[in-house]
């Protein structure tokens, strides 16, 4: 039979670290990464047919669950008709069209194929149309892994100890500022120390990956203003956020108008689509209208847009997936918590929508710093003690779990039994 360790040790061999994707490889919380075989619903079956409850989801594409029919059904239908034509195909049209009708304040988008170029071309975009140079991002936030993103950057940055990556040059850096989250004055003593400089602020709506770190109410609201004063565009990375936190995103969730938007993950059903967007004017400066290059071979595949159209449409359809998947998040959420206090370990859970993280603190987390603070011995122990127990959470603190709507209420019980057992022996 196939096991997980046997494949590792072959993978190590010919994939650096053994993964295509740094956290994967487990190597922080002490274990070697399981090699998943298949999947269905909120299930996951390693190569060894152990099954788990996953709080991963690709991490996040597959809010409807894994083997949706309808996603399903609509990529085996398309890859009859071919994998990809290089040429204009009306599934980008229609999902494009959709996009712009959920979202707010998107006229326009351009496909592409991951997270990483929708924030890249959206910088360029950004630079193109104010004629400046420099970035704010926010210490902890992630935003793929373009040279400019990768400083004091989160998720796999984080997890691997190395929020600014080797091989950035300070040319490719040396334009990005960075701020703190929830910290307003932090975002306005850059603007006043590069008048007229700053080309956008990018920011995660709710930063989830530091962990989830929801933004305290006024600190988008404020950003919109410091934008509107100064002149920078403000750039949501609603990679994670967009179609996860409502229809229409963290901008119809806060009420808070981005100038440029970018996708990725939930957008592509669970194949490799990125997007990036805003109003026509901005994006009317994108190659062939405008003088800003940005291209692609795969972009708007045929199949990737069947799968995102399908997931896309269905989630229009049952809008009220939000609601119901927001209340099983804030219980979860509340049971954790109640759970750490009956175990006496000291959790900080940080729940929005689908999205919740548990930190090991005894200090609220609301930025960088304090999520910083989790004892990241204790998230080792808590990874290894669920997954013993058939849960799979991902195999960092500075990650998010995500809810889909396949988990049923026996999946959370037993979810909520293994939580229970393990905080127990993390006391000890
Ligand atoms: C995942 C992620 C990205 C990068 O997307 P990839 O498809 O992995 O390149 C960018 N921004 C945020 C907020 C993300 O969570």
């Amino acid at each position: 039979m196939k096991s997980s360790e046997a494949l590792f040790a072959r993978a190590v061999k010919v994939l650096p670290g053994g993964v295509n994707s740094p956290v994967r490889a487990c190597g922080n919380v002490g274990m070697t990464p399981r090699f998943i075989a298949r999947a269905k619903g909120a299930h996951l079956w390693d190569v060894e047919c152990r099954r788990y409850i996953d709080y991963v989801g690709s991490w996040g594409p597959m809010i409807l669950g894994h083997d949706f029919p309808e996603v399903t059904e609509a990529v085996q239908a398309a890859v009859k008709n071919g994998l990809s034509f290089g040429a204009p195909c009306e599934a980008e049209v229609r999902m494009a069209e959709l996009m712009c009708a959920l979202v707010p304040g998107l006229e326009m988008v351009r496909m592409v194929s991951s997270g990483t170029e929708a924030v890249m071309s959206a910088l360029r975009v950004a630079r193109g149309a104010t004629g400046r140079s420099k970035i704010i991002k926010f210490a902890g936030n992630y935003h793929g892994h373009c040279d400019a993103m990768l400083v004091k950057a989160g998720s796999g940055a984080l997890t691997g100890g190395r929020p600014d990556s080797l091989g950035v040059t300070p040319g490719a850096a040396g334009d990005t500022l960075t701020a703190n989250y929830n910290d307003l004055e932090s975002v306005r003593s850059l603007l006043s120390a590069h008048p007229g400089e700053v080309a956008a602020i990018i920011v995660e709506p709710v930063a989830a990956n530091m962990g989830v770190v929801p933004p305290e109410p006024g600190f988008l609201e404020g950003l919109r203003r410091l934008c509107d004063e100064s002149g920078a565009l403000l750039i949501f990375d609603e990679v994670i956020t967009g179609f996860r936190l409502a229809l229409g995103g963290a901008q119809e969730f806060f009420g808070v108008r981005a100038d440029l938007v970018t996708f990725g993950k939930i957008i592509g059903g669970g194949m490799p689509v990125g997007a990036y967007g805003g109003k026509r004017a901005l994006m009317e400066l994108v190659a062939p209208c405008g003088g800003v290059y940005q291209a692609g071979t795969l972009s708007g595949n045929p199949v990737a847009m069947a799968a995102g159209l399908a997931q896309l449409r269905h989630l229009r359809d049952h809008a009220e997936l939000y609601d119901e998947l927001s209340k099983r998040g804030a219980y979860l959420a509340q049971c954790l918590r109640v759970l750490g206090e009956r175990t006496q370990v000291p959790v900080q859970v940080n729940q929005i929508g689908s999205l919740l993280t548990v930190f090991f603190t005894e200090a609220p987390v609301t930025n960088f710093q304090g999520a910083c603070a989790s004892d990241l011995d204790r998230f080792g122990r808590w990874y290894r003690g669920l997954l013993e127990r058939g849960i799979y959470t991902a195999p960092s603190q500075f990650e998010a779990l995500f809810l889909s709507a396949a988990h049923t209420e026996e999946d959370f019980s037993r979810t909520l039994e293994a939580a229970e057992e393990t905080l127990r022996q993390l006391r000890r």
